[in-house]
């Protein structure tokens, strides 16, 4: 950030007084400990923010070019002493070298930002810690979670949530005002005991994504093994035909897709699963088992896996033409229709099964862009719920069925070939289709009138057994109350 665009204040300047429209907190002097690249960007921040700021370093007269104009930088004492908020950008390391400022930071409310370098590294969090050496202070835990990249780019860029707790509710408040007027969206996570959690937030990796990474990954073995047994294991022991040129792009391609199609069907399983439970208890208020819980929450990543993996087959396909491998081929089955003197090689069969597959695959596959693309948070905000349902669930439904056209339309008559079946090992898209058709003629079932009305009584809390209130108008035109089992 130039010089220039230092002092150009980000969220447009604040005067605390006169503005209705200014956040209390911006105006006020904050100080931060510290001068490394989390300072010097918190710094940046709240100057830019509408703050007064005055930097505390054991070295001011070194680090204060490195600093906006207007910020100040002075000796740590002297900088704790203007203001009544400070952010300590140092290592929990070093908090013990900032014990000699106890006296001056009586009464005052510190904001940890730290971060550890593994997952539950100390017995208590750094901001206990911080705690226990100034217990004359408040200390707030908060903003950790945002990089120093995130706050110089400002609001218009990275993650904007601030995640934030304390054992008093009002330096919370002070600091979440502060948070608020940088343009962040403070999230209150409860009591200092929160902080081991918060701490842990920004080491943990992809902790969505284990599970359905691991379920794509060992799909894709499964197929892989079974594609190579059939494309290359079996042509080498059969008729000694060396086929491992195949393993690159060939059987990759090959897995691909019954991985995507496999997933995409696995989204919709566990809705399909949860309601034959709610239609087996008849009733919405019972906990599903804890697997099952798991599993429709991994199902945006499941559907984007599935989507990743679509795409790549994508990518695969339009690449087989241009494989040596493939142009070689192509010469040798010319010149072997050239001696035969065969001159129409055209099959109408082949030609409309290709044409169809293709054309459904590019369906298929825009479709889950599509599912992709909604289940981003910014976009998924700014739909409403009917939207947002009717993309991922009815549009969602709709790629499975075309997918399962692509998957028939490939195989074609292929099953019924005794020749497909090596080591009597049946095609592989026999196999894909298992669980997607379950899924397909489960909808269908539960899209019965009669299945459809119970399912949606109980999912508006309609309940097998239990009595309740009705009412029913009497000969007179009057109504009259009484008890009746819902059920009947
Ligand atoms: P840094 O660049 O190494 O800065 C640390 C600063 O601590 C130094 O510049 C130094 O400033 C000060 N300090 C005070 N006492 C010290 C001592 N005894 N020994 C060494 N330094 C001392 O680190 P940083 O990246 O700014 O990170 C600072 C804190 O912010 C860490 O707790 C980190 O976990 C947290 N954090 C950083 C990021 C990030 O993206 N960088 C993101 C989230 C949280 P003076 O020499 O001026 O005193």
């Amino acid at each position: 950030m130039s010089g220039a665009d230092m002092a150009k204040p980000l969220l447009g300047h604040r005067s605390i007084e006169g503005d209705p429209s200014t956040p209390p907190a911006a105006g006020r002097t904050i100080g931060v400990l510290g001068s490394g690249d989390f300072a010097r960007s918190l710094a940046i921040r709240l100057v830019c923010s509408g703050f007064k700021v005055v930097v505390g370093s054991r070295n001011p007269k070194r680090k204060a070019s490195l600093f906006p104009s207007a910020a100040e930088v002075t000796f740590q004492a002297d900088a704790v002493k203007k203001t009544d908020v400070i952010f300590v950008a140092v290592f929990r390391e070093h908090y013990s070298t900032l014990c000699d400022l106890a006296d001056v930071l009586v009464g005052k409310i510190l904001v940890d930002v730290s971060n550890n370098t593994e997952i539950n590294h100390h017995k208590e969090s750094n901001a206990e810690h911080l705690a226990s050496l100034f217990p004359a202070c408040t200390v707030v835990k908060g903003f950790n979670v945002v990089s120093a990249w995130t706050l110089q780019s400002g609001a218009r860029d990275g993650n904007k949530q601030v995640l934030i707790c304390s054992d008093n509710q009002e330096a919370k408040h002070t600091v979440a005002e502060i948070a608020q007027a940088m343009g962040f969206t403070p999230v209150d996570m409860g009591c200092m005991s929160s902080a081991r959690e918060i701490e842990n937030i920004p080491l943990r990796l992809l902790p969505a994504w284990k599970i359905p990474i691991f379920l794509a990954l060992g799909l894709f073995l499964c197929f892989f093994t079974y594609n190579l047994i059939r494309q290359v294991i079996h042509p080498y022991i059969r008729e000694q035909k060396n086929k491992l040129y195949k393993i690159p792009i060939e059987v990759v391609n090959t897995t691909l897709p019954c991985v995507s199609y496999v997933m995409l069907s696995l989204v919709y399983l566990p809705g399909v699963l949860a309601a034959c439970l709610q239609l087996y208890y008849g009733t919405k208020y019972r906990r599903f088992p804890d697997w099952l819980d798991q599993w429709l929450q991994h199902r945006k990543q499941i559907g984007l896996l599935s989507f990743f993996c679509a795409a790549l087959h994508a990518v695969y396909s339009l690449c087989l033409p241009m494989r040596r491998s493939h142009r070689y081929q192509l010469i040798e089955t010319a010149v072997k229709q050239a001696v035969e003197k065969k001159m129409n090689i055209w099959v109408e069969e082949e030609v409309w099964r290709m044409e169809i597959y293709i054309s459904v695959g590019i369906i298929a596959l825009g479709l889950l862009s599509l599912l992709a693309i909604t289940s981003l948070p910014s976009i998924a905000n700014s739909l409403n719920w009917r939207e947002f349902s009717f993309i991922q669930s009815t549009l969602g439904f709709i790629a499975l069925v075309i997918s399962t056209l692509h998957t028939l339309t490939y195989g074609w008559s292929r099953a019924f070939d005794e020749n497909q079946y090596k080591f009597y090992l049946p095609p592989t898209y026999t196999l894909t289709l298992l669980v997607p058709c379950t899924v397909i003629l489960a909808k269908i079932i539960f899209n019965l009138p009669c299945i459809q009305q119970r399912l949606l009584r109980i999912r508006r809390g309609w309940e097998k057994g239990r009595y309740v209130k009705f009412v029913l108008p009497s000969a007179t035109g009057e109504y009259s109350s009484g008890e009746t089992s819902s059920n009947v």
